[in-house]
């Protein structure tokens, strides 16, 4: 009998009462077979994601001991879910071992306290915790709040706590840390995206609009060629990445990975060559250099779809590495050259014949003219014919019926350069046709399972949820914020869909603050926080040392091992007052007051911080929803109660809150206004359900909501099914926009379960992608400015002759047929990719090469200056701390392998075994000179510390040429420390230095200075 497992199931409950298992006609032999089964037959079946990495992978969780008296539901086995669409069954080596985290020994059982000075950890009670860190935080607040700041803005904030979120916490607790760090006037608020894909929106968002992957996992299958370049799915996304081996195998695709080192995934492509750490966006604009000088641009496309015949202002100049209106002072430019001519009518002035000597296409021309193949070469130690081959393989790919798929990760988003790296990636793909297409696009693989989620929701320092932007304290009003923050159309015609701003920010006011947000008081404007400047974490390190910060409230967050220079921040926390960390799993963050040796030497009675380790469920335990790489919202459940005294992030801070506001009732504070007026309306404020968050996430109608031909779209009370019905009178509500349409009346869309394919590996009935459930971003452009597909395999979306129909919800007013003059990028001012990107990024229009802030060539063979980059974000204590060539020589590179996840699977069994110990990678040239052997224990040191490992003496990491010298690279992974199952280790981010991407201040971790020697 041949029967799988699901279907055994199914059968055996439909025949269990009459007939038993026996009747089913199973032979011994069989039933020996699926012994296994037999296990499964008594478990509850749980639907959930791995809670790992962005491919966001299917999990089926079985459980034991629901229903009986006093029994509490105990995951015991895990795997792949076979209907996933994404993963179709497969884990890889993190997904598989995820059983061992969520029993892992390292899980934390009780609320616990570590006194000032003290030496142990101390048992307490949830209500003594939760009571010592109210009266700690309203102290503080109270202390420190600033009402008005010194030109008498009313601003709102407190600066001397802070609060990181979790990428692997729920959308639900992601929301609920919003309302409550912003209801007590909170600055720094984080998250993981601030040291990963940051540099991500900065560099998408500006070319195309928004800041996303521009395709999905799937997608990836109806490429003809594959550039991996910044990343190594194959280690870091494996389950993903087998739709980049489906390509090859299907669509006979050809794969090329440039990479520092040989990686795994280099070693399935077809073709594979080396770079030096830093320099991608030489070899970027070297291909656009190619593309252009070649004439391998799809003509039509670069026409029609992107800014390249629009006419840029006089007065904007690049000249020796420095773009117009520099300020050497401030280290910053004034932006307003980096702009478009604009006609008497307001928009931009544009020439079709792309003669001009300023229209975008021919500023571009010039801009990359000096990045030849021999400058490429010569930058990049990449050999120029390796060059020249990815050059044409790509340039195979300018037709209408062939496309590139780009996949990257960190390796550009960490670098001081990274959004730039993105946007020459933009461009390339922009001049071969390839955005808005099956196949196409730019698929920044997100790295923690719910990073784009916590993005999406603006647990960022200066961003507020569906990337509208917390208020600086200059937009001292409502009407002043909107009035700046909303985009004007610079060309005829276009959607420019930002000009909704006020719809979207006012029905956030309401989503935050209910009742209390009302027209007469500008629904609550003022009671949130105004910035004066970034307080990101590089910012919050730099304040906690200084002794200028007081208390941290961490969730989820490793942030010694995960920040610049470990031993900065551990430095930091030293110096604060209280620090609390909410974490399943005992991390270095709440023990860096512990001495470990050699691992953390310090002395636990120097540091007078109080410090709370407070036990929270993990993804097994909880309801809720994360957002894949490809924007797919995915809502999974509890398979087993939280071990111990475990709570639920959101019992935590609703409970805390409540606290607060008991505080502020009875003894009164420095206003209380936000914090008692937030919407805490839950069915329980100390403990709200993940369910009903998810539904203010979406949005309701307050009022009866009426079209323009006065038909009703929503009565009140009803929630939202789209962001097109909200309004900026204060009748609707959501929390954050670009999600409405999550949960519907129809129900949670989240939920959702149908894997049909609708063309081309669509499956817009799983989960719900925002936006709209838009499965490709720009899809407009999938199709010829007549409407039809340009590729007629491809065929995604066309024009039906009177809207745009196909597999894919379109990206574009349905309705507006091809001739009407709208453009595909619907959320740009002008509807049209940008190959210049006008003032959207901090350090120029295009982008450049700039040399690594520890750079191991004497100068920027481009540049007669330093040749570094002009803004990146430096502080001035740390410029002591950057070494030089002569004293460090070779260039390390962290990076992350496949059997484990960050500093997390550390603690996981199964994962510790097969990677127990932390090991370091040279080339063999390298290790001769030093006369290091395979297996050696070394030490590698920065200016800023010094790590020990195994050395691994490999091929996979080569001897380049650069400049006309030799430079070798240095391999780092980073997953060991000093808490966990693993064997302990040293935290590899010791060694990197503080110094940031100009746009999003994510430091650098893959491009910085070392010396190595036997230990
Ligand atoms: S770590 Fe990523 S690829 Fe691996 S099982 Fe989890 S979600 Fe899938």
């Amino acid at each position: 009998m041949n029967i799988n497992r699901r279907q055994f199931f199914k059968i055996s409950a439909a025949s269990l009462s009459s007939s038993g298992l026996a009747a089913l006609g199973m032979t011994p032999t069989a039933a020996q077979a699926d012994v296994r089964q037999y296990k499964l037959f008594r478990a509850t079946e749980t639907r959930n994601n791995c809670t790992y990495c962005s491919v966001g992978c299917g999990i089926l969780m079985y459980s034991l001991g629901d229903g009986a008296k006093n029994a509490k539901k105990k995951i015991f086995h895990v795997e792949g879910d076979p209907d996933h669409p994404v993963s179709r069954g497969s884990l890889c080596p993190k997904g598989a071992g995820v059983l061992d985290f969520i029993h892992s020994p390292q899980r934390l059982k009780y609320p616990e306290v570590r006194e000032a000075g003290s030496n142990e950890w101390k048992r307490i009670s949830w209500e003594e915790a939760l009571d010592r860190i109210a009266r700690l935080m309203k102290d503080d607040r109270d202390a420190n709040f600033i009402e008005k700041n010194d030109k008498g803005q009313l601003v709102n904030r407190w600066t001397t706590t802070g609060f990181l979120g979790s990428s692997a916490a729920s959308n639900e607790t992601g929301i609920l840390d919003v309302k409550f760090a912003r209801a007590l006037g909170m600055v720094h608020l984080e998250n993981q995206a601030r040291l990963c894909h940051g540099p991500s929106v900065a560099g998408l968002a500006p070319s195309f609009g928004r800041g996303a992957m521009t395709n999905n996992w799937v997608d990836i299958k109806n490429a003809n060629v594959i550039l991996v370049m910044g990343g190594n799915p194959a280690e870091a996304h494996p389950v993903g990445f087998k739709w980049a081996v489906e390509a090859k195998v299907r669509n006979k695709a050809y794969m090329m990975v440039v990479d520092p080192r040989f990686n795994r995934t280099a070693a399935v492509a077809d073709f594979y060559s080396p770079i030096r750490a830093g320099a991608d966006s030489a070899f970027l604009l070297g291909v656009a250099h190619y593309l252009l000088t070649n004439d391998k641009i799809q003509h039509e496309y670069v026409k029609a779809y992107t800014n390249a015949p629009l006419i840029v202002r006089e007065d904007y100049k690049f000249e020796d590495g420095l773009f117009s209106g520099y300020d050497a002072e401030k280290r910053s430019y004034d932006r307003s050259s980096w702009a478009y001519e604009l006609g008497a009518d307001g928009y931009a002035l544009r020439d079709e014949t792309l003669q001009h000597p300023r229209c975008v296409f021919n500023l571009l021309k010039k801009h990359v003219e000096r990045y030849t193949p021999e400058m490429v070469s010569s930058i990049c130690g990449t050999p120029k014919e390796d060059f020249l081959h990815v050059c044409e393989k790509l340039a195979s790919t300018c037709v209408p019926d062939k496309t590139t798929s780009i996949l990257y990760a960190l390796g550009w988003t960490h670098h001081v350069g990274g959004s730039q790296m993105i946007r020459a990636s933009a461009i390339v793909q922009l001049l071969l046709g390839n955005i808005g297409m099956p196949g196409g696009g730019i698929n920044a693989l997100r790295g923690h399972s719910n990073v784009q989620g916590f993005t999406d929701l603006g647990v960022l320092t200066t961003m507020l949820p569906g990337y509208l932007t917390l208020p600086n304290e200059n937009q001292e009003t409502l009407q002043a914020y909107l009035e700046q923050r909303t985009p004007k159309t610079l060309v005829d015609k276009q959607v420019n869909f930002w000009k909704n701003t006020p719809k979207f920010m006012v029905s956030f006011l309401k989503g935050m603050y209910g009742d209390k947000a009302t027209p007469e008081n500008n629904f609550g404007y003022d009671w949130l926080p105004k910035w004066d400047r970034s307080y990101d974490v590089m910012a919050f390190v730099e304040q906690m040392h200084k002794g200028k910060a007081n208390g941290y409230i961490i969730q989820g967050f490793n942030v010694i091992a995960a920040a610049a220079s470990s031993g900065k921040v551990r430095e930091g926390l030293a110096k604060l007052k209280y620090l609390v960390v909410m974490d399943p799993l005992q991390t270095e963050t709440s023990s860096f007051w512990q001495n470990h040796g050699e691992f953390n030497n310090v002395n636990p009675t120097d540091i007078q911080t109080t410090v709370f380790r407070l036990p929270s469920s993990c993804f097994a335990e909880e309801n809720g929803s994360i957002a894949n790489s490809g924007r797919w919202l995915q809502w999974h459940w509890a398979a087993q109660t939280p071990p111990h005294e475990a709570w639920h992030d959101g019992r935590f801070l609703g409970t805390l809150l409540m606290k607060l506001r008991e505080l502020y009732a009875k003894e009164g504070g420095v206003c209380p206004e936000p914090l008692m007026n937030v919407d805490w309306h839950y069915h329980d404020p100390k403990d709200p359900h993940p369910e009903e968050v998810a539904k203010q996430l979406n949005g309701y109608a307050l009022a009866d909501l009426f079209d323009d031909k006065g038909n009703q779209i929503a009565k009140k009370g009803e929630l939202l099914s789209s962001f097109a019905h909200l309004r900026d009178d204060g009748t609707t509500t959501s929390l954050c926009w670009i999600y409405t349409g999550q949960w519907t009346q129809a129900g949670n869309m989240m939920a959702r379960r149908d894997n049909t394919d609708t063309g081309l590996g669509n499956t817009p009935g799983w989960g719900f992608a925002w936006p709209a459930n838009r499965r490709l971003l720009y899809n407009r452009a999938s199709a010829d400015p007549s409407g039809k597909p340009w590729d007629p395999k491809r065929k995604f979306l066309h024009w039906d002759g009177v809207k745009w129909s196909g597999a894919d919800v379109p990206d574009y007013p349905p309705t507006a047929a091809p001739g009407s003059g709208v453009s595909p990028f619907i959320m740009l001012q002008d509807g049209v990719g940008h190959l210049f990107s006008m003032g959207a990024m901090t350090d120029g229009p295009f982008p450049e090469h700039y040399e690594p802030e520890e750079s191991p060539i004497p100068a920027n063979p481009l540049h007669s200056g330093s040749g570094k980059s002009p803004v990146a974000r430096i502080f001035k204590d740390d410029k002591p701390t950057f070494g030089s060539r002569e004293e460090f020589p070779y260039v390390a590179t962290s990076y992350s392998i496949t059997e484990m996840f960050r500093h997390w699977t550390k603690h996981s069994l199964l994962n510790a075994i097969v990677q127990p110990e932390q090991f370091v990678e040279i080339s063999e040239k390298l290790a001769a000179s030093k006369g290091i052997k395979a297996g050696d224990l070394i030490k590698v040191s920065s200016k800023r510390g010094h790590i020990r490992g195994k050395a691994v003496v490999t091929k996979r990491v080569m001897t380049l040429q650069v400049a006309g010298q030799e430079v070798e690279q240095v391999g780092i992974p980073v997953h060991w420390g000093f808490e966990g199952t693993a064997r302990k280790g040293y935290l590899a981010n010791t060694l990197s230095p503080r110094v940031g991407d100009a746009n999003t201040h994510t430091p650098e971790y893959k491009a910085f200075l070392v010396n190595i020697e036997k230990a």
